[in-house]
Order: structure tokens, then C-alpha cells, then sequence
């Protein structure tokens, strides 16, 4: 059988794939089965920051899984040590909890605001609140605080104590705090999956500002616009804020599993001994990984990023068929007038990867992608516009 039969036979329905089975990969160049080249634009969805097989990047791991590839959370390991160490030094956080995905990542927020809540106001306090829109993963608590009824199909009772607001409404926000039962506030600054939409300055200080005053949580869910996506290292650095709590994964580790729950001084001291664990999170291998694409994130790189996203901004205006672009750095989605599922299936077909988020096209390419590929993956994408 062919691999998409096989996988057609075998595999969980749950993803519909594009018609490309992907064999080999170097930097923002894909090749299928077949030997046809693909730019990619999409990065695995955010993850492969510095491209794929990046040399420098194997080497680190590599070198790690020939050193010690894995032991249990029971011993201390030195690459977990020292990335969460650079994750505080650059973030200004206290503690980090690893687990090996995003949803888990945003588990160990929840729980660490439910603790939160319990510890100080004595089991009153279970509430947290998201933005409708949102997207936080897809195990059973993630999928609850995901503010789309579209998730709240067929997989119920999902937990309680989930409330939805409107993003930059604040008056909605008011209403949702005053019931004095919240323990935190859950938000992305640039919804991804909801279709790349940016939150107001303004509106995000107020929701600083209102956690302060109620005792809650202020959680900002990192998956996809941290490590280095937006133009800096975390996109909650271009708000102005200093969040409790800060989750990351996708592009954390540069191509492994990884995801990391960041907690500031507020709430540094919440999770004791036993209240989580991850048998597989922070493993050195994923650890070394990460460590590799942090120190490579530096200023130079985020000047890129940024320069980078101007020249996309620059490509596609005035280009019939494209009726906007929104997000921050290398996270941006493009506003269409055909259906975003359509016009993806052809770029493919003319060898380019691009991504949908609802009803727009979302590009998420590498983070040092070269400017002449990407200038060839955009005039691929300019004809089917
Ligand atoms: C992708 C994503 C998640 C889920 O991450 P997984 O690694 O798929 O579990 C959560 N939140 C946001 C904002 C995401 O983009």
C-alpha cells in the first residue's frame, strides 16, 4: 500500500491531510515521495523556528541523546536545569514546569490557577476565564477552556468553572470578574487557530490591571506566538505586561516535543511535591534542543523576524485577492475572497506549504528563512490569491 493508504487503513480519522506525503526536508524546502519540492511557509505549524534538519540544531541534540537521552524526573539533569534558567533569566519568571506539548502546558496553567484560587480563598475561587475565539489544545480541561462551541461537542461532561469573554470588550470582562470566583484569566495575545487576530494594547493592560485588583491570574498562552514567532523572544514582551503565568511549546524545543508552563513571583510557590508530573517532560534530549534554539534567538534573529514580516506586509498589498494582512513578526494571516482551504490546496500543488486558520490563510514560516525562497513561495501564493 501507498503511504496514504496505509495511512488511510491505520491511522485515527481525526486529521484531514493535504494531498502530500512528505519524505525528506532541509530548511524551508520540502520534498514528497515523489521527489517534488515544496517551499515551506508553515514550519510544522510554528515549530521548525530555524527550518528543517537545521545542522547546527541536530548537533546539539544529537550530542545530547549520545550523552544521556533520557532518565526519569525522579534525578536531576543539567540541560532541564539550565533551559529553565534561561527561560527565567529572559522572562523575568520564577519557575517552569515541562511537559511535552502545548496542551499540557496550558493543563499546568490551569491547575496552578486553580491551586491558586484554592489555596488562598478556600475552594471559592474556581473560575477562569478565556476569550471566545481562543484555542488552548484538545485534551478535556484544554478543550473546555477553549472558547468555541465548535469543541463542546460529543466529548462532555467537560470539567466546570470555564467562562468566556469577548476579546477587547471590556465591559464583558467586568461582568465576568464580579461574581468574585475567578482565579485567572487565560488569554492569547495573537489567537492563532482562531484566525490570527491580534489583541488591543489597550485591552490587554485592562486585563492586567483587573487581575491585580481581583487576585487573579494573569496566564498568557505562549504555544504559538512565543520563542521568537512574533519579533520577540515572548510576544507578551511587546504589551507592556508582567503576566503570572506563561505558556510555550510549538517552537520551544525547534522540532521535538516540549511544552513549559513559566510562573512568576505571585504564584512561584503554588505546585508543591506531587501536585504535577510528566514522565517524558523536560527530557534531556527535548532540553538540549531548546536550549539551542533560545541561544539562538537573539536580537540579530528578531531583527530578521521583523524584517522579514515587513517584507511580506510589502509582497501582498495591493494584491488582488488579498483583502488584508493581520498578526505580529512571522504569525500572519491573510484575509481572503475564496474559501482558505481552496486556495492552500493549490498552492501545495504548485509546491507551496501555506496554512489556513478559519477563513484565512496563515503563514508561519521559518524564523531565518531566506529572502529569495520566501519571495518564491509568495509569488506562488500571489497567483492563487
Ligand atoms: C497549538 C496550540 C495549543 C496546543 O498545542 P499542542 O502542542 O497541539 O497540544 C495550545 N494553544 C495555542 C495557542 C496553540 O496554538
Amino acid at each position: 500500500m501507498s503511504t496514504k493508504q496505509l495511512d488511510q487503513t491505520y491511522i485515527a480519522g481525526t486529521y484531514g491531510r493535504f494531498d502530500a506525503a512528505l519524505s525528506r526536508a532541509s530548511g524551508a524546502t520540502y520534498w514528497d515521495e515523489d521527489g517534488k519540492e515544496y517551499i515551506d511557509l508553515g514550519s510544522g505549524i510554528a515549530v521548525t523556528c530555524f527550518g528543517a534538519c537545521d545542522p547546527e540544531w541536530i548537533a546539539a541534540v544529537t550530542a545530547q541523546m549520545t550523552t544521556l537521552g533520557h532518565t526519569s524526573n525522579l534525578y536531576f539533569t543539567s540541560p532541564q536545569a539550565k533551559l529553565a534558567e534561561e527561560l527565567c533569566r529572559r522572562t523575568g519568571m520564577k519557575k517552569v514546569f515541562f511537559g511535552n506539548s502545548g496542551a499540557e502546558a496550558n493543563e499546568c496553567a490551569l491547575k496552578v490557577a486553580r491551586k491558586y484560587g484554592n489555596d488562598r480563598y478556600d475552594g471559592k475561587r474556581p473560575v477562569i476565564v478565556t476569550l471566545k475565539n481562543s484555542f488552548h489544545g484538545r485534551t478535556i480541561a484544554t478543550l473546555a477552556a477553549t472558547g468555541q462551541d465548535v469543541f463542546h461537542k460529543n466529548f462532555g461532561p467537560f470539567p466546570e468553572g470555564f467562562r468566556y469573554v469577548a476579546a477587547n470588550d471590556k465591559a464583558e470582562l467586568d461582568a465576568a470578574l464580579a461574581t468574585d470566583d475567578v482565579c485567572g484569566v487565560l488569554v492569547e495575545l495573537v489567537q492563532g487557530e482562531g484566525g490570527v487576530n491580534c489583541l488591543d494594547k489597550d485591552y490587554v493592560q485592562y486585563v492586567e490591571q483587573k487581575c491585580r485588583e481581583h487576585d487573579a491570574l494573569f496566564m498568557i498562552d505562549e504555544v504559538q506566538t512565543g520563542n521568537g514567532r512574533t519579533g520577540t523572544l515572548y510576544a507578551f514582551q511587546q504589551f507592556g505586561i508582567t503576566p503570572d503565568v506563561v505558556t510555550t511549546a510549538k517552537g520551544l524545543a525547534g522540532g521535538l516535543p516540549m511544552g513549559a508552563c513559566m510562573i512568576g513571583a505571585k504564584a512561584e510557590h503554588v505546585l508543591g511535591k506531587g501536585d504535577h508530573g510528566s514522565t517524558f517532560g523536560g527530557n534531556p534530549i527535548c532540553a538540549a534542543g531548546a536550549l539551542n534554539v533560545l541561544s539562538r534567538i537573539d536580537d540579530e534573529l528578531l531583527r530578521g523576524v521583523r524584517e522579514r514580516e515587513s517584507f511580506i506586509r510589502r509582497e501582498l498589498e495591493g494584491v488582488p485577492g488579498c483583502k488584508g494582512v493581520s498578526g505580529m513578526g512571522l504569525m500572519l494571516g491573510i484575509a481572503v475572497d475564496k474559501p482558505a482551504g481552496e486556495i492552500a490546496a493549490a498552492c501545495l500543488k504548485d509546491g507551496l506549504m501555506v496554512l489556513t486558520a478559519h477563513e484565512k490563510l496563515r503563514l508561519l514560516p521559518p524564523l531565518n528563512i531566506d529572502f529569495e525562497t520566501l519571495k518564491k513561495g509568495l509569488d506562488i501564493l500571489k497567483k492563487h490569491l
